[in-house]
């Protein structure tokens, strides 16, 4: 994607260089275990972080921050670029739809993050939390999309990503979130999945409908980056590659095959009302 010398997002909440979030003076085990709650506390965890704290005699202090190397560096700055891009092209699709979009905020951070739906790691792969509207990435995931994944790599798998996590914030504005959620309660595990993949692929559409607005910006190989990703992130692809074996009614995201479908769907035509996944995929 060209990306030098545009615009980039404000909302961009840089925490690389703060590894881990607080810890207390010291370190030691009352550290680890803040750590470790932080990790895996979930909602529990804001509460009872600031209470150790205390027991510590209320000192904490920040981890020192680990310089960014230059390829961080330029990877936020690509970040910025993209979320700017989505920005201007969903605040465009919704101002001709006499709609507001309300910016989100991304945040990168490494290791692990305190969010409003709770404590997060790299594991958890990058997310959108409705709860504060934020997108958490840890830039770690993409080595690992293509070493553990068998994915080109590139740019643009990242730019796809951000889109299609964007996607879920639009969903979040449009209230397609929420409504999905309520028709989710009393259903079997496997109806609510195939609910829960319907929201996915058409995130994965909206993605392709902002790349569709984006094409001035695309270099060759772009669309394929994005393709290959979406390719390796097919739950097919991850249940055969994980467990060896492959259990359809437990997908959430959907196969390699519909993610890509969708994106090229919303790629091509750029009409955000084809995103019809929740009428197709039952
Ligand atoms: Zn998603």
């Amino acid at each position: 994607m060209k990306w030098q010398g545009r615009r980039q997002s404000d909302n961009v909440e840089d925490r690389r260089g703060i590894s881990g979030g607080k810890i207390a003076v010291g370190g030691g085990v009352i550290g680890i275990i803040i750590l470790l709650l932080n990790v895996f506390g979930g909602e529990n965890a804001k509460l009872i972080t600031p209470v150790l704290e205390q027991m510590q005699g209320g000192q904490t202090q920040t981890e020192a921050a680990a310089p960014l190397s230059e390829e961080d560096k330029q990877l936020g700055e690509f970040v910025k670029v993209t979320l700017a891009d989505t920005e201007d092209i969903w605040g465009k699709i919704f101002a001709e739809n006499g709609m507001t979009y309300k910016n989100p905020k991304l945040v990168l951070f490494k290791g692990s993050v305190q969010t409003s739906c709770g404590g997060a790691s790299s594991a958890s792969g990058p997310f959108y939390c409705p709860a504060d509207q934020k997108v958490y990435m840890d830039l770690g995931f993409f080595e690992e999309l293509k070493t553990r994944f068998g994915a080109k790599g590139g740019d643009f798998a990242i730019a796809y990503v951000i889109a299609h996590e964007i996607g879920h914030h639009v969903q979040t504005l449009l209230g397609t979130s929420a409504k999905m959620h309520q028709e989710q309660e009393g259903k079997s595990q496997a109806e609510a999945n195939k609910l829960s993949v319907a929201l996915e692929l058409q995130a994965d559409f909206y993605a392709g409908v902002w790349a569709h607005y984006n094409q001035k910006n695309l270099d060759d190989g772009d669309i394929e980056e994005a393709l290959s990703a979406a390719n390796a992130v097919g739950d097919d692809a991850i249940q055969s590659k994980m467990q060896g074996q492959i259990v359809p009614d437990s997908f959430t995201h959907g196969t390699s095959e519909q993610r890509m479908y969708w994106f090229k769907k919303g790629f091509k035509t750029g009409d955000i009302n084809q995103g019809t996944t929740f009428e197709e995929i039952r």
